[in-house]
């Protein structure tokens, strides 16, 4: 069985960052992805990010991912796509199954001397009357369709989710020919940035905050749907049903760290509702309870791919040093300077809830 210094599951932004610190750092690495392409979520960001210069703003996520994967390789990657690991097991053996998009299988195993998790997220579900009807889908979903694949999901859209993946998606669904009837959110405010929510309230999308959807209708798929004001404690307010003429109905209503090769290898877990759910222990260098595995990027809590870079960065620096690849004194301070980048990527309104969950997170660690 092949060894690696370094093997990355997962080729977003955490992935890719960690793959090209640790290979710069002369650590023979492997990054496996279950996509195509690499990239992660990038692959479907259209948009421009926003943020500072060194986290690339102004730059589209697709071409963000395209000039991290040519660095990757630069630096001496081995890259394998459309490969998944499904089992870790003691000793870091990976198993892997490769080919299965391409429709030529074949699979084996892999032992990796450091592993580092960088997964990514899943989407959350609502579930309702008629939420198991075609058309109702997570905006991932409707994301990969229209930016991906070049597919219209739908041609009337109900949207629920008001944070940054909600109107960000509702803003595409528009440019991508859909008519985005209404987008409804529970809490009495809308969730995400406000250039976001100001940009689809300009394109006359109506965005009704402490609302919910009740329903879907329809026999074979999606033809319609029931919303409802809901009070402080989310129960629905007799009489103000109404319902709308859509065949979609996108749920954004959160992601949840996709963490479940952390569990699998018997990493201790704990509850970060801020982070998103359930994420596995890491300490500053994003080693998590079980040595020699790290974790990056949203599957060691959701926030954003600038984020996800900087861990990822993190992630691949402290697995260098841990080999041995670079000085103590070095990987130090190169953790420090990523360590001061990612604090300041966690101020304001949305960073330093985030930072302090990450606080508490580390500290859970120092009382086990
Ligand atoms: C609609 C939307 C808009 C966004 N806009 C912005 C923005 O403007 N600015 C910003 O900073 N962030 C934005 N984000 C957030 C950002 O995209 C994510 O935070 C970031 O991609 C997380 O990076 P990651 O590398 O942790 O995970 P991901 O990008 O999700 O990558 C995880 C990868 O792991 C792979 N994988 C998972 N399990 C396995 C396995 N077992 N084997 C092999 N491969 C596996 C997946 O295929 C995937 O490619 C947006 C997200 C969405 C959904």
């Amino acid at each position: 069985m092949k060894t690696y210094d370094v093997v990355v599951i997962g080729a977003g932004p955490a992935g890719l960052a960690a793959s090209i610190e640790a290979a710069r750092r002369g650590c023979g690495v492997l990054l496996v992805d279950s996509n195509l392409k690499p990239g992660g979520q990038l692959i479907k960001q259209i948009h421009k990010f926003f943020g500072s210069r060194e986290h690339r703003a102004g730059t589209r996520g697709i071409d963000i991912a395209r000039d991290l994967y040519r660095e990757a390789l630069d630096a001496g990657v081995t890259v394998w796509l459309d490969t998944s690991v499904y089992g870790i097991f003691a000793g870091n053996v990976l198993a892997y199954a490769r080919g299965l998009l391409e429709m030529k299988p074949s699979g084996g195993a892999v032992k990796a001397d450091r592993v580092v998790l960088a997964t990514g997220a899943s989407e959350n579900a609502v579930n309702f009357p008629g939420w198991t009807l075609p058309g109702v889908m997570g905006a991932g979903a409707a994301q990969t369709m229209i930016n991906v694949e070049r597919v219209l999901p739908g041609k009337r859209v109900l949207m629920i989710g008001s944070g940054n993946v909600g109107l960000i998606v509702s803003y595409q669904l528009m440019q991508a020919g859909a008519d985005v009837v209404a987008l409804v959110e529970g809490l009495p405010r809308v969730g995400g940035y406000g250039v976001h929510s100001a940009k689809i309230s300009r394109a006359g999308v109506p965005i009704l905050t402490a609302h919910t959807v009740s329903r879907a209708f329809g026999d074979t798929a999606v033809e319609g749907a029931e919303i409802v004001r809901v009070d402080p404690s989310w129960k629905p307010v007799a009489g103000t049903e109404q319902r709308l003429d859509i065949d979609t109905i996108c749920i954004a209503t959160g992601l949840r760290p996709y963490a479940k090769l952390a569990m699998l290898a018997g990493c201790r877990m704990v509850h970060s509702p801020i982070l998103g759910g359930w994420v596995p222990f890491h300490d500053r260098s994003l080693q998590t309870s079980v040595p020699g595995i790290f974790v990056a990027g949203d599957a060691g809590g959701v926030e954003e791919a600038s984020t996800a870079m900087e861990e990822g960065r993190l992630a691949g620096v402290s697995a260098a040093a841990s080999l041995g690849k670079v000085s103590a004194a070095e990987a130090r301070a190169q953790r420090e300077e990523v360590e001061a980048r990612l604090a300041s990527l966690r101020m304001g309104p949305f960073g330093k809830p985030r930072h302090d969950a990450k606080e508490a997170l580390h500290k859970a660690g120092e009382c086990a």
